[in-house]
């Protein structure tokens, strides 16, 4: 079952596409979006909603996407789980017991005050404590980490190497 929307109830700010559920996961759902891509206006910044994986990002702005909402930053932190590269799936579980004498920065990357102050041991202990600590430095993390990288991404447009770094990025 696919279905999608494209929508306009606000004329004046974007065009949304949305409702993009597919059965047959992300190839089949970014083909519809290079099917859609084509009737969107060009004046207008192209929204695709719900979309919110760093790979995803990634492959929908390579078809002309603009902006992206998605709980996935914040709903990944409040599950232990934090966005990093190098890790399959740009992620990894921080309550796993690895990462009890880790005392690395989650990714060491990024430049999020979670990042700069804080270990993925301690990271472990306040998840495994229940310490609602834990989930408000891992969403503080995921959310910078998704702007990082799409302040990486626009950089990369701008100086006309976006295709070269997707692949980088993707491996
Ligand atoms: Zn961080």
């Amino acid at each position: 079952m696919m279905s999608f929307e494209v929508t306009h109830r606000d004329p004046g700010s974007q065009a949304r596409v949305g409702r993009l559920k597919t059965a047959h996961g992300e190839e089949e759902m970014f083909q519809v979006v290079e099917w859609v891509v084509p009737f969107l206006p060009e004046e207008k910044p192209r929204h695709l909603l719900g979309i919110g994986e760093p790979d995803d990002l990634v492959e929908g702005v390579a078809r002309g996407m603009d902006l992206f909402d998605c709980a996935f930053p914040t709903r990944l932190a409040r599950h232990g789980m934090l966005l990093a590269r190098r890790m399959p799936r740009f992620r990894m579980d921080v309550i796993k017991s690895v990462h009890a004498r880790d005392f690395g920065p989650v990714d060491p990357d990024c430049s999020c005050p979670t990042c700069q102050r804080y270990t993925r041991a301690y990271l472990h202990h306040l998840f495994k404590a229940g310490e609602l600590t834990g989930i408000r430095l891992a969403t503080l993390h995921n959310l910078a980490w998704i702007l990082q990288l799409l302040e990486e991404i626009r950089r990369s447009i701008q100086e006309g190497r976006f295709s070269e770094w997707k692949l980088k990025f993707l491996g």
